[in-house]
């Protein structure tokens, strides 16, 4: 029949298969030990804050990563999906969230701060607001594709940003957005503006809303922080895998991230620097040995210096190192080679 070997190569399959299984289980659980004694990998996030919540009472959360600005550090904000219509600016924000750890500067990622638009795939917060007018700067009531809101600040997502960035008061600011392909180079501090679009690639444009850009949070916060903030916008469908390595690579190069441990970085700054300390004594030390003991006084002198001192203080004369000190009162004791009282 025609059944009878095909159901006994399936039969043999589901042998082999169960003796695989069989040789499979055994060895996973020999190799569980080994997983488990390396090193878990360091998280790059050291603190997850929720900003705030939006209309549909959905978190929106930053990561902090990087090492504290006050080492010395720039503080980096980096913000995508303000739009829920461009989820495209979200890849690259969550690959450094979920990569190593960073060195070189304070980065926030906020990768979606409009999570309902997101949710519902429109431009708009769930209330029909453009949170990108919504801010308290140039603020105009206007409608349609840019509603602007009843009021400045009246939407939760544009209070709950407001109240981070007051608090953060970040150096830069990056916020992602599309489609429009290009970085905004006509803005407060246009050379770090130009460097943006050289280093991620993106032609250099000005995105002038048409004239006045009402309500906005770049033009907010360039108004009321001394830090800037810049609007890169990417094309309408850059590919995913291009997002989470090359050009996630190229903002931590922007930024001046790099990856990196925080810890093993302080620790060689503290050993350094304490080499350093230790061999500038020691040089010191061998130079002071090496210098020639100054004998050259003659009596007189001698004697002359003896006589000045001894109406004030001690007649003890003492030949000292350096030519400088030959007194009973300024020469330091490691420094003396001869005492005498004087004649
Ligand atoms: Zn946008």
């Amino acid at each position: 029949m025609a059944t009878g070997p095909s159901t006994g190569r399936a039969a043999l399959a589901g042998v082999s298969a169960l003796g695989l299984l069989a040789t499979v289980v055994p060895l996973g659980a020999h190799l569980a030990p080994l997983e488990a004694a390396a090193a878990p990998r360091k998280p790059a996030v050291v603190q997850t804050v929720t900003l705030g919540e939006s209309v549909r009472g959905r978190p929106i959360y930053a990561y902090r990563l990087g090492e504290p600005a006050d080492n010395g550090v720039p503080t980096v904000v980096l913000i995508g999906a303000m739009h829920g219509n461009e989820p495209r600016t979200r890849p690259a924000l969550w690959s450094i969230k979920d990569g190593d750890p960073l060195v070189g500067a304070e980065v926030w990622v906020i990768p979606t701060y409009n999570p309902d638009g997101i949710a519902a795939g429109t431009r708009k917060n769930a209330r029909g607001v453009d949170l990108n007018r919504n801010f308290p700067y140039r603020w105009a009531d206007l409608d349609g594709n840019y509603e602007s809101g009843p009021r400045p600040g009246s939407e939760p997502e544009t209070r709950a940003v407001m109240r981070f960035l007051r608090r953060v008061q970040p150096d830069r600011i990056l916020s992602f957005h599309q489609p429009l392909h290009g970085v905004d180079t006509d803005t407060k501090d246009r050379t770090y503006a130009e460097r943006v679009a050289r280093i991620l690639r993106l032609p250099r444009k000005t995105f002038d809303c048409g004239g006045v850009c009402h309500g906005t949070m770049t033009g907010w916060f360039n108004h009321r922080f001394t830090g800037s903030a810049l609007t890169v916008e990417l094309g309408p469908k850059p590919g995913r895998r291009y997002l989470r390595t090359t050009f996630a690579r190229r903002i931590l190069k922007v930024i001046g991230a790099e990856p990196g441990d925080y810890a093993v970085r302080v620790a060689v700054r503290v050993a350094v620097r304490v080499a350093v300390r230790v061999a500038v004594r020691v040089a010191v030390r061998v130079a002071d040995a090496q210098r020639p003991v100054k004998t050259g006084f003659s009596l007189a002198t001698k004697a002359a210096t003896a006589a000045r001192w001894s109406s004030v203080a001690p007649v003890e004369f003492i030949i000292c190192r350096s030519n400088s000190r030959a007194s009973s009162v300024s020469c330091p004791a490691a420094y003396v080679t001869e005492r005498r009282i004087a004649p």
